[in-house]
């Protein structure tokens, strides 16, 4: 797995290298936005580890130029504790998971290897509920005659949901399965996610299909 470490604090980008190298992860390190920009799209990474705060072109504005060019890299943003706007913002713009800092290694790795996680699907399988379908081999979603890009984290949410039209998904069994969280992080990560999956899939369309079950989940069907 080749992963882009973008990251300006040169001691915590030394580090984040070491760590990631030692795992047998190749990797890349960017000091600064601008150049980080560049590096991905010249190299095809498997995962981005972005820092938000960089001098000049920040990471959430590398984030969002990355998905206007249609750069689907898995990002994992790491932040300053405390700073909830700013991550909420950050998933909005298309990351993929988050970590505050001081973070554990171990953690980092944990998640880094999480998104990296690719391919194994051994055959084409195009899940239907009413007129949206889901190709988990292009991983590209299709309703009314739209297609839909979807990224790494927004993908495996619809795919649960998917497989089991109908149940009522709460929100520990998503974070376990879309995030490998064993924990609820006390965040609204699942909340934004479903927010943001609703605007691709539901918005503009009739019957509405993702459904929120009051203090329970959610749920995808058809009926309301
Ligand atoms: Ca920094």
């Amino acid at each position: 797995m080749r992963v882009l470490v973008v990251e300006d604090e040169k001691k915590t980008a030394s580090f984040i290298r070491k760590a990631l190298q030692s795992e047998s992860f190749a990797v890349d390190v960017s000091h600064d936005g601008g150049e980080a920009l560049l590096l991905a799209t010249q190299t095809a990474f498997d995962a981005i580890v972005l820092d938000i705060m960089l001098p000049g072109r920040d990471g959430l504005s590398v984030l969002r130029q990355l998905r206007e060019r249609k750069n689907n890299t898995p990002v994992l943003l790491l932040s300053a504790r405390g700073q909830v706007n700013e991550r909420v913002e950050g998933l909005n713009a298309g990351a993929d998971d988050y970590l505050a800092k001081p973070f554990a290694l171990a953690e980092l790795i944990a998640r880094v290897r999480s998104l990296g996680r690719r391919g194994g699907e051994p055959k084409s399988v195009i899940l239907r509920v009413g007129n949206l379908s889901l190709d988990t081999t292009t991983r590209q979603a299709q309703r009314g005659g739209t297609t839909f890009e979807l990224t790494t984290r927004e993908y495996r949410l619809l795919e649960f949901l998917m497989r089991s039209p109908g149940r009522i998904c709460g929100r520990m069994a998503i974070l376990e399965k879309v995030w490998d969280y064993d924990f609820d992080p006390g965040t609204n990560l699942v909340d934004v996610y479903i927010k943001r999956l609703r605007e691709k899939i539901d918005e503009g369309f009739e019957p509405k299909l993702l459904h929120t079950v009051r203090g329970v989940g959610y749920t995808l069907k058809e009926q309301p």
